[in-house]
């Protein structure tokens, strides 16, 4: 028996806008858990790969682990590992296409030890988001919520380990329920797989690289480049005559220092430098004189 949900989608448009979606989520009793453990393979439909019988534990990694520890996760010596469908869209939404086509890769690889779990179609599992409940707290507490459903599925016969770089989660659900134990990732390659050196000298390197862009982003974080208007602010700001329309062109030879803007409606150009760091076509700008503009001010992407 199905059950029908409304997933409601909150989308914010290159316009600035919010846009409210509601999509319909059919939930089912069971959906395939692959795995050699599951009482009722046949409900599951367990037709396809499945997890191997001789672990000693299963791994779930959280949304945040999946996307920046994928390469790791890609060793075959992980094995039991069972990727949350809420980890795999927090992938495709946030880490584009190339990322998300390795993960539905590395899936459908018989030599690894993994499987897909679409625990937001199954009806235990699945958990409307709260009203203001973060995005990823929403999918660390799915998530979760999934991995003791999965324990009890298996009918409390195989541990599992749900790996999590949230330390609230690991705080709060690591010793909620009995043979379901969340850790850190580091923490999960530290007990589980000391020997293995290059999964380790590979999560060194990535939790490095990702520092240093953090580091670097707080730095440059609003220092370079304005935070750009909102669309009602340059709406406003065009009628009134306090910014004008314009195209830009940026001179490839000198690409980082010069752009050309050509004034709406007007046939001449004029000049300016501005930081031609993104790919516009339309662009809402200040006259400061009449040989400088600038236009750090007030930058989208429409045509307005
Ligand atoms: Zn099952």
């Amino acid at each position: 028996m199905l059950q029908k949900r409304e997933k409601v989608l909150l989308l914010r448009t290159f316009q600035g806008r919010t846009l409210r979606i509601v999509r319909e989520h059919y939930l089912r009793p069971s959906v395939p858990c692959n795995s050699p453990l599951c009482p009722q393979p046949a409900a599951c439909r367990n037709d396809g790969k499945l997890l191997a019988a001789e672990v000693t534990h299963y791994v779930i990694p959280d949304w945040k682990v999946v996307q920046d520890y994928l390469e790791v996760l890609e060793f075959p010596e992980l094995k039991g590992v069972i990727f949350m469908q809420t980890a795999c869209q927090a992938v495709q939404h946030q880490r584009g296409r190339r990322q998300y086509n390795k993960l539905r890769n590395l899936l459908k690889d018989a030599r690894h030890d993994c499987v897909l779990f679409a625990n937001e179609f199954q009806q235990h599992c699945y958990l409307p988001r709260e009203k203001g409940e973060a995005m990823e707290k929403w999918q660390t507490r799915s998530i979760y919520n999934s991995a003791v459903w999965y324990y009890h599925h298996c009918e409390d016969r195989m541990p599992i380990v749900m790996v999590t770089e949230d330390e609230e989660a690991i705080q709060k659900y690591g010793s909620e329920t009995e043979g379901v134990f969340v850790i850190s990732f580091k923490n999960y390659l530290d007990n589980f797989w000391p020997d293995l050196k290059a999964a380790h000298d590979l999560c060194d390197s990535i939790l490095q690289s990702r520092r240093e862009r953090e580091t670097e982003s707080q730095e440059t974080h609003g220092k370079e480049y304005p935070e750009h208007l909102p669309l009602e602010v340059l709406e406003a700001g065009i009628k009134s005559g306090r910014y004008i329309q314009g195209i830009l062109n940026v001179n490839k030879h000198r690409a980082q220092i010069e752009a050309f803007v050509r004034l709406h409606g007007a046939s001449s150009k004029d000049s300016g430098r501005c930081h031609p760091h993104f790919q516009v076509t339309f662009l809402v700008l200040t006259l400061c004189s009449e040989e400088s503009v600038n236009c750090h001010a007030a930058l989208c992407t429409l045509g307005l």
